[in-house]
């Protein structure tokens, strides 16, 4: 065989490894977005506003910290003691395009104003069957958040809330709406029990679907 022949049989061969290369790769991909595609199962299902942003809608910010980084620690502390009791839980970010089939889903923010102060806690939700589990979460919240409530769904976000189509839940899908974090007064009562926090909703989820050993956390005045 001339050199040149030799030459160009390796380029052949190289092309063709290429070629397999990119057929495996795209069966992978493939793969791993039909596996996406695919409903995932739990318990319960518990989101952290706005994380795992850096553009779009990420959330308020106020001088007492921002929303993004209070959503996380009120979603994992509800996380880890729902997890502890046994429950399965679904940890979502803001974009998690995957549909979750569970019996309880909640979307935990803080509300920012312009005008400091016009809000409080609020409650979202978009279907008549959530209403019971809403009222419920109010009956124990209103004994613990020491400030004003908003009517449920009084803005568009929690009406239509985005994230609602990729939850399909057999008792409810809420939005929950901790307090108005660019007012001074619950800024400051809120930003010490971020974990505190996750403890009500915790035994909130627990009590709704029927699990034991997730006790009502201690009030903190
Ligand atoms: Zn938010």
């Amino acid at each position: 065989m001339t050199k040149q022949a030799k030459g160009t049989k390796r380029n052949q061969s190289n092309l063709i490894a290429f070629l397999l290369l990119l057929i495996i790769v795209g069966i992978f991909v493939l793969l791993l977005t039909e596996y996406n595609k695919q409903p995932e199962d739990a318990d319960v299902y518990i989101q952290a506003g706005h994380e795992g942003r850096i553009f779009g809608n990420t959330g308020s910010v106020s001088k007492y910290g921002r929303e993004i980084d209070w959503t996380v620690i009120v979603a994992d502390e509800a996380t880890r003691i729902l997890r502890d009791a046994g429950v399965r839980v679904i940890r979502a970010k803001a974009d998690r395009k995957r549909v979750s089939h569970i019996k309880l889903a909640v979307s935990i923010h803080f509300d920012g104003s312009q005008h400091a102060c016009k809000t409080g806690a609020s409650i979202g939700f978009n279907h008549a069957s959530d209403r019971s589990a809403a009222k419920e979460w109010k009956r124990l919240y209103r004994d613990i958040f020491p400030f004003q409530w908003m009517k449920d769904n009084f803005s568009k976000n929690l009406k239509y809330y985005y994230n609602y189509r990729y939850t399909v839940a057999s008792d409810a899908e809420l939005v929950l709406e901790l307090g108005e974090m660019s007012c001074p007064a619950q800024a400051r009562w809120l930003s010490p029990r971020l974990e505190y926090l996750g403890a009500v909703v915790a035994y909130f989820m627990a009590e709704r679907i029927g699990v034991s050993g997730v006790d009502k956390p201690r009030f903190r005045p």
